[in-house]
């Protein structure tokens, strides 16, 4: 232990903090760093802690500011950049002991949410006014509202409903300091003083811990149809995406799958389907759905679909079989292939298809298979680069690959990641995507809230000339060197 954690069992008693070997393990990857060859020399936190109201949360932050112990806030574990994995080591702040729905006021489409909540729970409870929140992610059934919070997560919805971060009215947070501030409002429109409830979406854990959180909600729709459409190759599916997003139908729902991906996820379903590429839509509507779904098959049909699938919300599961599990499938494909890091670009809709197609010739240039998939009307690509990870040559070429296509994604104005956050990973695209002097006005405010920069350091920013922690040498006079 490289610090005295007395004052953390103090502030929280003996049952809430765990210096156990198997916690601090289980604290020291996410989903997708847990495995030995991405990760061979894992950092562990030295201890864990399992606050229960925001007053704990409060003490941690303000004794670890103290004593210059980072702090690393943990939820689900499900990201995939190393972003709650504990860079330098200190305390990881599990905060999934913190799962109470505090309220929910239907008349004011409102839930009142602890950052441990699920989002199976955010549904059960706000379904039973029929009322849902829309933007959850994929992985919205194992992850918490909290980390998606802090990661700016979005789903296969956005297309209609936005991202996580357009359904946050007001957030409770404790900056690192131990003070508690309130971001944001109940009210659905504010131009009072800077938007702080913005900043703190997406900040990953370095700017503050979320320890209560007013979400919107939305009606559910009365009318919901799906559908799949199969194509004979890439540069038709992804025309037609882009077409139907073009010309305003309003899909729920529009996700794209290449050859590869379908082959992978019929391996892994059994099911029934050819190996090429296929869009799977979703309509929400409460009157004139049919009209939607007529507009949009006609959009479709002129880019020469081999198959055009309706379904009723009841027969939506098999019509959508071969995208859901698609994660799962990919992991499990080759006992000897395994996924580099999870792509998740995100470009304007004009650039899908060539983005698309550029991503594909990369894979072949270089030998190896690039399955492509992902939330297509966000313009956004899920790619996974597959590699043997026992041969170090093979995962050279494949980290060149993944970076070739981040690097083209943001030459045309898109973005390194549209979902997963920085982290660990996306780090060396920071200063590409926004420039040096935007970089260094965020470490500003990192600065400013955080000084000693106890919380969650090591990601987001690239490394400095001070090294990884973007500390403010000035305010504590410490050198990490
Ligand atoms: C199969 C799969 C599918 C996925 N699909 C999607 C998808 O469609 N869209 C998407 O956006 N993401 C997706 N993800 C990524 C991930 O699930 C999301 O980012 C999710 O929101 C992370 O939530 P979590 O509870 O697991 O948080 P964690 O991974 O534990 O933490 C996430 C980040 O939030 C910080 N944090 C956690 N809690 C708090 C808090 N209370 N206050 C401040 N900071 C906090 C952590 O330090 C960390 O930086 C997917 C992941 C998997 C494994």
């Amino acid at each position: 232990m490289a610090f005295d954690h007395t004052f953390l069992v103090d502030a929280l008693g003996e049952e809430q903090v765990s210096t156990g070997e198997s916690a601090r393990e289980e604290h020291s990857a996410d989903w997708a760093t847990d495995a030995e060859w991405v990760t061979p020399e894992p950092v562990l936190p030295d201890v864990v802690v399992y606050p229960t109201t925001t007053e704990e949360v409060a003490a941690v932050l303000a004794g670890a500011t103290e004593r210059d112990v980072p702090v690393t806030p943990y939820a689900a574990g499900t990201s995939l950049e190393g972003n709650p994995v504990p860079a330098h080591g200190g305390i990881s702040m599990n905060l999934t002991r913190m799962d109470e729905v505090l309220d929910v006021r239907p008349g004011d489409f409102q839930i009142d949410v602890e950052p441990g909540v699920m989002g199976p729970t955010i549904e059960e409870v706000a379904g039973k006014h029929g009322l849902s929140f829309p933007p959850l992610p994929s992985s919205g059934d194992i992850s918490t509202i909290g980390g998606m919070i802090a990661n700016g997560a979005s789903g296969m919805q956005t297309v209609k409903y936005g991202e996580v971060a357009d359904w946050v009215l007001e957030l409770e947070v404790v900056l690192a300091d131990g003070s508690v501030i309130t971001a944001g409002s109940k009210a659905v429109k504010t131009s009072s003083g800077y938007n702080l409830r913005d900043l703190l979406v997406g900040s990953e854990g370095t700017l503050g811990v979320v320890t209560r959180a007013t979400l919107e909600l939305a009606g559910r729709p009365r009318q919901i149809k799906g559908g799949r459409v199969i194509f004979s190759n890439l540069a038709d599916a992804s025309a037609a995406v882009t077409d139907v997003v073009q010309s305003g139908v309003d899909v729920a729902k529009i996700e794209l799958i290449d050859a590869e991906s379908a082959r992978i996820s019929n391996a892994y379903t059994g099911a029934d389907l050819p190996d090429a590429p296929m869009v799977f839509l979703e309509f929400h509507a409460d009157h004139g759905i049919d009209e939607e779904v007529a507009f949009c098959q006609s959009i479709v049909e002129s880019h020469d679909p081999v198959a055009f699938e309706l379904a009723p919300e009841e027969r939506m599961d098999d019509l959508w079989e071969a995208r859901k599990d698609l994660a799962f499938a990919l992991a499990t494909y080759d006992p000897e292939m395994r996924p580099l890091h999870p792509g998740d670009v995100t470009v304007p809709i004009s650039e899908y298809g060539p983005l698309m197609e550029y991503a594909k010739s990369v894979g072949e240039e270089y030998g190896l298979m690039v399955p492509c998939f992902g939330h297509a009307g966000d313009g956004n690509i899920h790619y996974s680069v597959m590699v043997d990870p026992d041969d170090e040559e093979e995962l050279a070429r494949g980290e060149e690959v993944y970076a070739a296509i981040v690097e083209r994604a943001i030459e045309v104005g898109g973005t390194a990641t549209g979902e997963h956050g920085i982290g660990q990973g996306k780090r060396e695209y920071m200063v590409a995507e926004h420039g040096e002097a935007s970089v260094e006005a965020m470490r500003r405010i990192k600065r400013a809230l955080d000084p000693t920069d106890t919380l969650n350091p090591g990601k987001i920013f690239p490394e400095t000339a001070d090294g990884e922690r973007v500390r403010d040498r000035t305010a504590t006079g410490n050198d990490l060197s």
